[in-house]
Parts: structure tokens; C-alpha cells; sequence
């Protein structure tokens, strides 16, 4: 009968409510020692210039398997990390991680720039600065080597403490973006007061640029707008030729997507630059061989 059918069905969802919140509890029990563990690795996914058709930088994404869960999305770890008080830690092992990681590749002859992504905290740290040109000189870096994604909500949580350090860290000469460029509630002018050179469309606004015709008309607004801002414009989630040829000719200025490449270990990266074709975009400056 129906009451005993809603009685069941509410029992299975506080059942999956209980399991789901076990596993957040694990998950926050188990972050502190994924670190040490070597459970943590980065992945990085390329963004390519349309100019040029060519690889500009990387974006170092974080990777966490869990010993018994496998593999767990940053999606899900990295809010946890935020909302437990962990995530200044997985920040400090993924800058060190990431510089080290820098500095080998330009040992083996690739000077590449790599964009790293920061949580709200990060980004009112005061300290972080100061860290972060240790690090440079430590590993011999130059500030076009690291670049920074931050999102409009973590900056504007606290929009005078980020400018703060946002503006230390563009002193330093790295390049600020504003990653899923979009989904936020804050206006261009807002973002502008800030030191950011960069708008990264979300990949909502992306995915499905090629029949979308609404999607069309919202990226084609932010780059122009994005532009008589003296902002480059970034796109990611590009998954095919069609989006990718479309942000081209509006005159995007980097694309990233699974079309280009997913994110991959870090070993894999010289020699998938190797084999890496530039692209032949519509709006491309080169010919390419
Ligand atoms: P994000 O920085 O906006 O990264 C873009 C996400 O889109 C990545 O997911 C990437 O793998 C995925 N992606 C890239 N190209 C495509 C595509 O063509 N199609 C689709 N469907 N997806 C694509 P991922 O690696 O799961 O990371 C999710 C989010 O976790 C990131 O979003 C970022 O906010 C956060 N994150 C990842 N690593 C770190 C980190 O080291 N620190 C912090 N604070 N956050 C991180
Ligand atoms: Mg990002
Ligand atoms: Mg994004
Ligand atoms: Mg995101």
C-alpha cells in the first residue's frame, strides 16, 4: 500500500543519505594522509593557441585514489578539503608538487607553462606570495611559467583580501584567470577591478557550442566584451572540430577540451607534445607542416 511504499522509500533514502555521509566522513578522515601516502598525483591538459595552433600551457588538475573508495573525483575531495579545513594542505603539496614537476621538464629541455587551480582560502592567504617566489627560485622558475586560476565566487567571498594577494601575485608577474567564467553572479565591471588577465568561459557555455544556438550568443558577447576589457579568453570543454572552428573564427583566444586532449600523467606529457600536430584553426596565422 502506499503508506508502506513511502515508508520504505523514505528508509532508502536516509539509508543513502547515511552511506553518502559515511563516505564524506571517510574521505576527510583519509585526505590527511593521502598526501603522504602518495595517493595524490597531478594531471595536466594542454590549452592551445588558435593563432598559432600550438600548445601554450597546461593545467594542472588534481588526482586522488583512494586506497578502498578508487578513484575520487576532485569535484567531490576538493569542496570537502575546503568545508573540513584540509585544503591549505592539499595547496601547499600541489605548489611545491607542480613547481618540482615544472623545473624537471625544463631538465629535459621543455620550458612549459603550467596554470594551477586556487580554492577561496588560497586567495586571501597573505603568505601565499611570499611562497610562491621561495618556490621560483628554489626550482629556478620564471613567472611565465606558473599561472593562476581563480573563480569569481572564491574572490568575491572576500574581494578586498583576494585583490590584496591577487595583486602581490600579478606584481610577481604571474597571469591571473577567472576560471567558469559564467556561473558566477558577479558583472565584468566587478571582475575588472580585480588584477586578472584572463576569462575562462565555463564549459557549460562550451559543450554544446555547435548546436546551441544561445550558448553561440553568450560566448560570442564575452569574448567581445572580454576583449574591449583587454581580457584573453580561454574556452574549455571544446569536444569537438565544430566548437573549436566556431571559437576560432570569433576570435577566442586559447581553447581547451577533451578534443585536444584529456588530462594525462605527467610522464606523458613530452611525449605527447612529440606527437602533437599544430591545430589548423580558420583564424590560425600560421601554416603549419
Ligand atoms: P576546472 O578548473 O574548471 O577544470 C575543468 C574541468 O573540466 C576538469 O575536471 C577537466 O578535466 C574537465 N574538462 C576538461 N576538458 C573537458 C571537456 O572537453 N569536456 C568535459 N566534459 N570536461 C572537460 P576535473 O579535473 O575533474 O576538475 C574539476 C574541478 O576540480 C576543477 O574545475 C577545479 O575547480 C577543481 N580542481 C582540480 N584540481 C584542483 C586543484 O589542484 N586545486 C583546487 N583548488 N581545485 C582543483
Ligand atoms: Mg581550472
Ligand atoms: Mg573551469
Ligand atoms: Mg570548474
Amino acid at each position: 500500500d502506499k503508506a508502506r511504499r513511502q515508508r520504505l522509500s523514505h528508509e532508502r533514502y536516509v539509508e543513502g543519505q547515511d552511506e553518502q555521509h559515511l563516505r564524506q566522513l571517510t574521505l576527510i578522515r583519509d585526505l590527511q594522509e593521502a598526501v603522504n601516502k602518495n595517493e595524490l598525483w597531478m594531471a595536466y591538459q594542454p590549452k592551445v593557441d588558435t593563432r598559432t595552433g600550438r600548445v601554450c600551457q597546461f593545467e594542472a588538475l588534481m588526482r586522488w585514489r583512494h586506497p578502498t573508495l578508487g578513484f575520487v573525483p576532485p569535484d567531490e575531495f576538493i569542496g570537502l578539503a575546503e568545508r573540513s579545513g584540509n585544503i591549505a594542505m592539499l595547496s601547499h603539496w600541489m605548489l611545491g608538487h607542480v613547481c618540482q614537476q615544472i623545473h624537471l621538464w625544463k631538465t629535459q629541455g621543455h620550458h612549459l607553462s603550467v596554470a594551477i587551480n586556487l580554492s577561496a582560502s588560497d586567495v586571501t592567504d597573505p603568505t601565499l606570495p611570499q611562497r610562491l617566489n621561495k618556490l621560483f627560485s628554489h626550482y629556478n622558475l620564471t613567472p611565465d611559467q606558473l599561472a593562476l586560476e581563480v573563480t569569481e565566487s572564491d574572490v568575491m567571498q572576500d574581494a578586498d583580501a583576494a585583490t590584496e594577494t591577487l595583486l602581490d601575485l600579478s606584481w610577481l608577474g604571474l597571469k591571473i584567470s577567472v576560471d567558469d567564467y559564467g556561473t558566477g553572479y558577479s558583472s565584468l565591471a566587478q571582475i575588472k577591478r580585480l588584477p586578472v588577465d584572463e576569462l575562462k568561459i565555463d564549459k557549460s557555455f562550451v559543450l554544446k557550442l555547435d548546436t546551441q544556438e544561445e550558448d553561440l550568443t553568450i560566448v560570442r558577447s564575452t569574448i567581445e566584451m572580454g576583449h574591449n576589457l583587454d581580457l584573453k579568453i580561454v574556452a574549455e570543454g571544446v569536444e569537438n572540430s565544430a566548437s573549436a572552428e566556431l571559437l576560432s573564427r570569433l576570435h577566442c583566444d586559447y581553447l581547451q577540451g577533451y578534443w585536444i586532449a584529456k588530462p594525462m600523467p605527467a610522464d606523458a606529457v613530452t611525449s605527447w607534445l612529440a606527437d602533437f600536430k599544430p591545430l589548423l584553426l580558420s583564424g590560425s596565422t600560421t601554416t603549419n607542416k
